[in-house]
C-alpha cells in the first residue's frame, strides 16, 4: 500500500462543507475497501482545519486549510487525476495557470484546491518517499516549505516525516519558516 499526504484549501462558498465533501470523496476513491488495519488512524488521518490568509494574492476571503493522509493502492499520477476530478465535481473552475510579467504565478480564489504534498511508495513493506519532477506533477510539493498554511496542519499529522530532498523533518521546516517571518 502506498501513502499520500494532501493539502486541501478553500476560500469560496461554504468552505467547511467543501473540505468535508473533499475528504469523503478522497477516502472513497483512494482507500481500498479490503484494507485491514488495527487502527483506522494508520489508514486515514486529518489535521484540524486552520484559517489562513491568502498566499500570493490579495483577497478578503480567508482560506480554510486541512492536511490529509491516506493509504492507497493508486500511483501518484492516479492520485493527482483523482484530486483533479474531485476538484471539478466540487465546482472548481480549471483554468490554465496565469503568470505575471516577472513569471510569477497569479493565484486566485477557489472553492477547492487539493494538492499532493508527499507521496510514499511501499517497497518491501517500507514507505519510501518519492521525488517526482514532471510538469504535470512535482512531489514533494515544491513550495510546501515556504507556506505556513501547509506546514502548520501537516505538522499535526506528519511532524517527523523526513522531506526527501531537503533532508529535514516537517517539524523542522515549520520551525525554520516561523523564524524567518
Ligand atoms: P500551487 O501548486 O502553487 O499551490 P495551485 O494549487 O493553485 O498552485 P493548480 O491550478 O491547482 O495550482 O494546479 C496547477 C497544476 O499544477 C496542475 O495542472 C497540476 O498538474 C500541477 N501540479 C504539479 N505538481 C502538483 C502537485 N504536487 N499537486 C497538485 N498539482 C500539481
Ligand atoms: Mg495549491
Ligand atoms: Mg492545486
Amino acid at each position: 500500500m502506498n501513502r499520500v499526504y494532501l493539502l486541501l484549501g478553500s476560500n469560496m462558498g461554504d468552505r467547511e462543507q467543501k473540505l468535508e465533501s473533499a475528504v469523503e470523496a478522497l477516502i472513497e476513491q483512494l482507500l481500498p475497501d479490503y484494507l485491514e488495519v488495527e487502527d483506522l488512524s494508520e489508514a486515514v488521518n486529518t489535521s484540524s482545519v486552520v484559517e489562513t490568509a491568502p498566499w500570493g494574492f490579495e483577497s478578503d476571503e480567508m482560506f480554510l486549510n486541512q492536511a490529509f493522509m491516506c493509504l492507497t493502492d493508486k500511483s501518484a499520477d492516479e492520485v493527482l487525476s483523482i484530486c483533479q476530478s474531485i476538484e471539478n465535481e466540487l465546482g472548481r473552475e480549471r483554468r490554465e495557470p496565469a503568470f505575471n510579467e516577472k513569471g510569477e504565478r497569479i493565484y486566485t480564489s477557489r472553492v477547492i484546491d487539493i494538492d499532493i504534498l508527499l507521496f510514499d511508495e511501499n517497497v518491501d513493506g517500507r514507505y519510501v518517499p518519492q521525488i517526482i519532477n514532471e510538469e504535470r506533477l512535482q512531489v514533494p510539493h515544491p513550495r510546501m516549505q515556504e507556506r505556513m498554511f501547509v506546514l502548520e496542519p501537516l505538522a499535526e499529522i506528519a511532524k517527523d516525516y523526513m522531506h526527501p530532498s531537503l533532508q529535514k523533518t516537517v517539524g523542522t521546516l515549520k520551525k525554520e519558516l516561523k523564524r524567518k517571518k
